[in-house]
């Protein structure tokens, strides 16, 4: 079979001057992915790679440049998901650890639970040999003055989606050559949250799900409305009776708008390989490699394709 992978930056109205960064980082996070499965490597590892690449990217709000809470401190959310056995791992409210995803799949792989919170997640990072890297060294000079200026003008959260306060998540959802799936999803959740406010991107259903027998998703957007209409599972649901992965995302979006009037987005990638990225927000940046091609887009009903130089 051939691989496929798809990543997200996050639903929310990107402005100009982030517009390049954000499209270059999920570029290369997606290659960064497929070439693991091509070499060899399964859905989770491709996944879990193109998602610390974007955590390791300062542009988005995951890991390194995470948005802060109202304290003005990180706290950060991921969940990882192997279609296969539906094992999953997930870490909410971590502080001062830089890849968030990696210590979530260490909770799936090392632990007999699914999420661990805060302090019981750091001392299991500890014991499981994960570093963890001083709080300020997530926090970059450009989300210290954006949150300043977010706690001075109070602006709600879900305008936030609509406007160039909210910010960008990130995800992953893969097929391997063997027709495993796998997704991953990581984020500092919204800025000026309240402490210890969790939202969908951990909870398994809402920021992310993989099954086998249908596909993966990753879902990015105002948390408290992905949770209400537990968004990824929704999709797949869809996927299940029979719809095509765009129109499974599309049918999903419309209902989460019209039912709690939340916007967002999601990725795709079904058990047949067929794979769709789509958001109701402003703006997305994505990016999907299948078979040698990268195609990738900001903008809805865009779309842009290059073939793969590695
Ligand atoms: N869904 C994330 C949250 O609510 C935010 C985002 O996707 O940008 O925490």
């Amino acid at each position: 079979m051939k691989p496929v992978i798809v990543v997200h930056g996050g639903a929310w109205a990107i402005p100009d001057d982030m517009a390049k960064a954000s499209v270059d980082g999920v570029k290369s996070a997606a290659t960064a992915g497929f070439l693991a499965m091509k070499r060899g490597g399964s859905a989770l590892d491709a996944v879990e790679l193109a998602v610390r690449a974007l955590e390791d990217n300062p542009t988005f709000d995951a890991g390194h440049g995470a948005v802060l809470n109202t304290n003005g401190e990180v706290e950060l959310d991921s969940i990882i998901m192997d279609g296969r056995t539906l094992a999953a791992g997930a870490v909410s409210s971590v502080k001062n650890i830089a890849n968030p995803v990696s210590l979530a799949r260490a909770v799936m792989e090392k632990t007999d639970h699914i999420m661990l919170t805060d302090r019981g997640a750091n001392m299991f990072a500890e014991s499981v040999g994960i570093p963890t890297v001083p709080t300020d060294a997530l926090v970059t000079e450009c989300e210290r003055k954006e949150w300043e200026k977010a706690k001075k003008y109070a602006v709600g959260v879900k305008e936030l989606f609509n406007s160039q306060w909210g910010h960008d998540t990130v995800g992953a959802v893969a097929r391997d050559c063997s027709g495993n799936v796998a997704c991953a999803t990581s984020t500092g959740g919204i800025r000026n949250k309240m402490v210890a406010r969790v939202g969908d991107s951990p909870i398994i259903g809402s920021g992310g799900y993989a099954d086998n027998l249908s596909g993966a998703v990753s879902c990015t957007g105002h948390g408290e409305s992905i949770l209400k209409v537990t968004l990824a599972r929704l999709i797949l649901f869809h996927v299940e009776q029979g719809k095509g992965a765009p129109e499974a995302i599309e049918v999903s979006l419309r209902y989460m708008g019209d039912r709690v009037q939340g916007g967002g987005g999601a990725i795709v990638v079904s058990r047949t390989g067929e794979w769709a990225a789509k958001f109701t927000t402003e703006r997305m940046a994505w990016a999907a490699v299948e078979r040698e091609v990268l195609w990738y887009g900001l903008n809805p009903k865009e779309e842009f394709k290059e073939t793969l130089t590695q």
